[in-house]
């Protein structure tokens, strides 16, 4: 009964959703999507992740420069980068 395959590891899987925060390396939950108007297309979203601790100070710094658009809950199971860029 040793003879059963080694599940393969998860190295090398899509990056963990990890906080935008500087310096903060904890799971996000959130996704913070905004625009800046000088920069980006109307059409454009930006996509930061935040952890709970970071959400608020992360929305503020955008939501002060009129950028943040929705703050929306990352489902657990879906790690971020999985769209196809244009
Ligand atoms: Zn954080």
């Amino acid at each position: 009964m040793s003879d059963y395959p080694q599940s393969p590891s998860q190295e090398q899987r899509s990056p963990k959703a990890q906080c935008s925060a500087r310096g903060c390396r904890a799971a996000a939950g959130w996704v913070l999507v905004w625009n800046n108007p000088k920069l980006h297309q109307s059409d454009y979203e930006k996509r930061w992740l935040a952890c709970d601790d970071h959400r608020g100070s992360l929305s503020g710094f955008l939501g002060l420069r009129g950028f943040l658009r929705r703050v929306e809950q990352l489902p657990p199971d879906q790690l971020p980068g999985r769209t196809a860029p244009k």
